[in-house]
């Protein structure tokens, strides 16, 4: 090797050491399935050590938490209160108590479009079941649950525990309970010490801080087009951001498309001219009780419940078009 080539190398060498790790070293991605979906929590401008230890302890909260909410668990803190019988008070921890509390607060803010006690009907559907289902349950069975539920909220809170009401309810938070998970990751990671991240679960997101300088970008999913985005969106600071779609799960039958946010008010899957709706606000936990409301709502009353709620959001109508509230953050290009 000639002098100035060794020297021209050195300097190269200096140059990237000067430089310090290149920004896909900077950006650090662990992906583990929780709650029936891939959670990737990605971290901007930790040490290896670092970036595990804080990101090992996010997942592990996330595991708890769906130890304790998860309807899909026997064991669960929420499939015991299931099992119990109707009428009578039922302990339940603090924590539960919080997270049904925030439910039961948006089941009366949206007018009973979101309900966390829909746990029958969505056994009736059968959206989460594997082999998933082929076709709708009977017009019978709909009846009999939408006579069983009756009227009204179905549960009631008590001095540390709750009653279910009636045989027509039991407790399903799959529309709350991932944004609460989401929200005890950051608050985990923020423990450590961590200042830019994101905890992506399943299109399910908060951000906190950004990469570098940069905003976190992100492509909200096009409801017929999985391959596409329909909106790239730019986020940085400490904001949540949930999408609620008709494309999730889904099954087709008849040319007739049945899917799993359903209406309590006719026990069929949502009807109301939308086939996504993505949400910003301040955590995980309002973002996602609030898009799978606004779903349920439809358009017009959706985005009036969204500026009362002090909220961001994006709605794709039947025909693909775009409604935003004003304050909805997209990319500026
Ligand atoms: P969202 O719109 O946020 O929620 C829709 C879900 O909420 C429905 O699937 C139903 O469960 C419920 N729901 C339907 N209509 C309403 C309504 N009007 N108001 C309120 N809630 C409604 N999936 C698996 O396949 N296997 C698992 O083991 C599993 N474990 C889970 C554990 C936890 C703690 C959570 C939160 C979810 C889990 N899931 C699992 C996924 C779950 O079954 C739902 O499919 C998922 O939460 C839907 O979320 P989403 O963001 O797509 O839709
Ligand atoms: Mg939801």
């Amino acid at each position: 090797m000639g002098v100035v080539r060794f020297f021209s190398l050195l300097i190269l060498v200096l140059t990237l050491t000067a430089c310090g790790p290149g920004p896909t070293e900077k950006k650090k991605e662990t992906t583990q399935l929780l709650m029936g979906t891939l959670v990737t929590i990605s971290t901007w401008g930790l040490s290896a050590a670092e970036d595990e230890k804080a990101v090992t302890a996010a997942f592990r909260e996330m595991a708890r938490v769906e130890a304790l909410l998860s309807s899909h668990k026997p064991e669960s803190a929420i499939s015991r209160v299931n099992a119990s019988p109707r009428g009578f008070p039922r302990k339940v921890d603090a924590e539960v108590l919080h997270v049904m509390r925030e439910a039961m607060r948006f089941q009366e803010l949206s007018g009973g479009a979101f309900d966390p006690g829909l746990r029958p009907l969505v056994r009736l559907w059968r959206f989460s079941e594997t082999p998933p289902p082929v076709a709708p349950p009977s017009r019978d069975e709909v009846t009999a649950w939408l006579q069983a539920r009756g009227g009204g909220v179905g549960v009631e809170l008590t001095d540390g525990g709750m009653v279910l009401l009636n045989r027509g309810v039991g407790l399903d938070l799959g529309g709350i309970a991932k944004g609460y998970a989401i929200d005890r990751a950051v608050s985990v990671l923020r423990e450590h010490g961590v200042k830019n991240a994101i905890v992506n679960a399943g299109g399910d997101m908060r951000v906190m801080g950004d990469k570098g300088g940069a905003p976190w970008r992100i492509g909200v999913q096009h409801p017929r087009n999985p391959d596409n985005a329909i909106a790239v969106v730019d986020l940085s600071g400490d904001i949540a951001m949930v999408t609620s779609g008709d494309y999730e799960r889904y099954f087709v039958t008849k040319e007739r498309r049945y899917h799993h946010v359903l209406n309590p008010g006719t026990g069929y899957p949502a009807e109301s001219g939308l086939m996504s709706v993505s949400v910003q606000a301040s955590t995980a936990m309002a973002a996602d009780a609030l898009s799978t409301a606004v779903f349920v709502m439809g358009p017009k009353r959706g985005l009036a419940f969204l500026k009362q709620a002090g909220a961001e959001g994006m709605l794709i109508d039947a025909q693909g078009r775009k409604v935003k509230t004003p304050g909805f953050r997209e990319a500026s290009e």
